[in-house]
């Protein structure tokens, strides 16, 4: 069965999931798209998928019979209204993180999906698809390093936008880490804390930049990611989990060394995208083949949930430099 996607939203993330779940992957194909501006939507229904309707509304495209499934690549604070929408069509549906902008507005997505009885909605964290975490997570419920003591990450980016201001560290960025973390040692976090770094003289716009979350789960894993934004030298993304046995580490991307200019060494990407790209081609095809068989088997709603209220806890911690306590209440039964 070939599974037909209508998607919303044909930006940046958009044009590539399009490109992927309509010739790359297998079992899928897109029948609709929308956009908020439609002359993007048709430009890029043209170029990526001839023959798909495009529609002037969302609401119009899940509604659309020849749709089976939706993709959401809108921009974060449209994702509420389409996933609600989706779910109120019994249509399963993959968005884009953030589930939703605020806690509120996720917990809302929980209580509807759970209203149907029915599991619809996959988050797109797809770290959790990265060959090397799923590498890394083997070694951990494999038992090899012993039971996970402390970890140490660091999210760096070589340059950010100018319109990346305010706490975008934690709602943007450090929110990969969030998830990916939690899923990682699976525990869930209790409490959230931020220490401001020095700041870069790189860093634009009054940003802080760089700084370190320390995170603590139930069980009482310590957690340190340094997000630093401005770093200059490359798109770096590290991560050591040290046991009670042994340490394991998120292997480096593949790349070529080099002896060039007097140094021996590896070239590190300066391209976010390039550095998970293969995880969004898994990310979809597993989504696709579980949307078939009527599952979801990637992030829930519940996850989804979880990160907002984790980023929440995380910003206000940055903000008044307390430990902030991350309380989502008890997983319902539904999400087990
Ligand atoms: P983008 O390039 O701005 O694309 C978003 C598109 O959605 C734009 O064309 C936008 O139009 C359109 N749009 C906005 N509101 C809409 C609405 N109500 N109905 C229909 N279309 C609407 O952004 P992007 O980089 O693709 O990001 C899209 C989403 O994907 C974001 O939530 C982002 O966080 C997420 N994302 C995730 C990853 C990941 O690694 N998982 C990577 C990149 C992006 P306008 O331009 O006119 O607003």
């Amino acid at each position: 069965m070939t599974l037909r996607i209508g998607v919303i939203g044909t930006g940046a993330i958009g044009q590539e999931h399009i490109a992927r779940l309509n010739g790359k992957l297998a079992g899928s194909s897109v029948t609709a798209v929308n956009d908020i501006n439609p002359e993007s939507a048709e430009a890029v229904a043209e170029r990526l998928c001839p023959g798909a309707k495009v529609h002037a509304t969302g609401q119009g495209l899940i509604d659309d019979p020849q749709v089976d499934a939706v993709v959401v690549t809108s921009w974060g604070p449209s994702h509420e209204e389409f996933v609600l929408a989706s779910i109120a069509a019994g249509k399963p549906v993959f968005c884009e993180k953030p589930l939703a902008t605020t806690a509120e507005a996720c917990k809302r997505i929980v209580n509807a999906e759970m209203a149907t009885g029915r599991h619809l909605v996959q988050v797109g964290f797809m770290r959790r698809y990265d060959a090397g975490y799923r590498l890394l997570k083997e070694v951990v419920t494999s038992g090899q390093i012993g039971e996970p003591l402390m970890l140490h990450c660091a999210h760096r980016n070589p340059t950010v936008p100018a319109h990346y201001v305010g706490e975008m560290g934690i709602t943007d960025t450090f929110i990969h880490e969030i998830d990916v973390l939690r899923w990682l040692v699976d525990d869930d976090y209790v409490s959230a804390q931020v220490i401001q770094g020095k700041r870069t003289r790189h860093a634009l716009n009054g940003l802080d930049d760089p700084y370190i979350v320390v995170l603590k789960t139930k069980t009482g894993i310590v957690i340190d990611t340094e997000i630093f934004v401005n770093c200059q030298f490359g798109y770096d993304i590290q991560c050591q989990i040290v046991g009670e046995d042994g340490t394991a580490n998120l292997p480096e991307p593949a790349t070529v060394p080099l002896r060039k200019a007097s140094v021996a060494g590896r070239p590190i990407l300066m391209d976010w995208k390039l550095r998970f790209i293969d995880s969004y081609d898994v990310e979809l095809q597993e989504w696709v083949h579980a949307t078939v068989e009527g599952k979801v088997t990637g992030p829930t709603v519940w996850d989804g949930y979880f990160a907002a209220v984790t980023s929440d806890a995380c910003v206000e911690a940055k903000r008044s430099g307390a430990i902030v306590s991350i309380d989502t209440g008890t997983k319902p039964d539904f999400y087990r």
